[in-house]
């Protein structure tokens, strides 16, 4: 099987070190395996998303010796196949409207009820499941739409026990149910404003575009757990997952898309050269 690796920034900002980092362990993975390295844009979030963002990646990745595929891909343009993702996935009755806003989900969860304290799953406050019990219809609702992660995980797991999965890949992966439940609850797969999420989009598209290996920062490793689940959900494949380690200032904080200081642009204007940057994250 050809090994096929792509790296998925959001133009939301500077690419820094942990970009070039992430970028390059997934270019070279391709390249040493004879394989393809992909590059997708993930631009649904449109209030955040900027073209200049978008010339900036090209233009830092290109510096950097990394070549890609062409036409790359677009989420922006894809919001019709997360449409029929999110149409198949009602259809199952896993999914529910969620008409809560940040504050509702902030009163519910600090509500005392039998002494749970609130829980932080990987999307901030874990959902206190309020609009749960809302009525599921039959057409598909454009607003919010949360999976309804005690149904999916038991619908995942019947699955799994089957010994059905897509690539006949039972055992490899194993996730936990109440981890699930407990940890992450009811993800959002469709936000109100964007009609899709980062979890359903990254799903979708991995496998449209077949790809087998996703190396990603181990923040994302809660993350991957509900792509996976996805994936079971969806009947589509799931990639070998590599979570490398973050790549940190002085102080040990992770970088972040703010942090200038650490941009690839800036170390470019320094007179920094692409070995210098590998050197940076330890890969020389
Ligand atoms: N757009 C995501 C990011 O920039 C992609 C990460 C991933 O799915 O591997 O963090």
């Amino acid at each position: 099987m050809a090994v096929v690796t792509r790296f998925a920034p959001s133009p939301t900002g500077p690419l820094h070190l942990g970009h070039a980092y992430s970028a390059i362990l997934a270019h070279d993975m391709a390249r040493a395996a004879g394989g393809r390295f992909l590059l997708r844009i993930e631009d649904i979030d449109r209030a955040r998303a900027r073209p200049k963002w978008e010339e900036a990646i090209y233009d830092d990745l290109t510096w950097l010796g990394l070549a890609w595929e062409r036409p790359v891909v677009r989420q922006s343009d894809r919001l019709d196949f997360y449409r029929d993702a999110l149409a198949r996935l009602w259809s199952t009755g896993l999914l529910y409207e969620c008409t809560c806003s940040r504050r509702d989900i902030e009163e519910a969860s600090s509500a005392p009820q039998e002494g749970a304290a609130p829980r932080f799953g990987p999307d901030g406050l874990v959902y206190p499941g309020t609009c749960r019990t809302r009525p599921r219809g039959t057409v598909l609702p454009s607003g919010a739409l949360r999976l309804d992660m005690a149904g999916a995980v038991r619908a995942a797991v019947t699955f799994y026990e089957e010994g059905a999965g897509p690539s006949g890949e039972g055992g490899t992966i194993s996730i936990a149910p109440t981890d699930l439940v407990e940890s992450i609850g009811d993800v959002v797969l469709a936000r109100r404003d964007m009609g899709t999420s980062y979890h359903l989009s990254v799903v979708v598209d991995d496998a449209a575009q077949g790809v087998t290996h996703v190396t990603r920062g181990e923040d994302l490793f809660e993350a991957t757990a509900i792509h996976v689940l996805l994936q079971r959900l969806l009947g589509l494949p799931t990639p070998v997952y590599h979570h490398h380690r973050l790549i940190r200032d002085e102080a040990g904080k992770r970088l972040a898309k703010r942090d200038d200081a650490r941009a690839i642009r800036t170390y470019r204007d320094e007179g920094a050269t692409p070995a210098d940057i590998r050197r940076m994250v330890g890969l020389i």
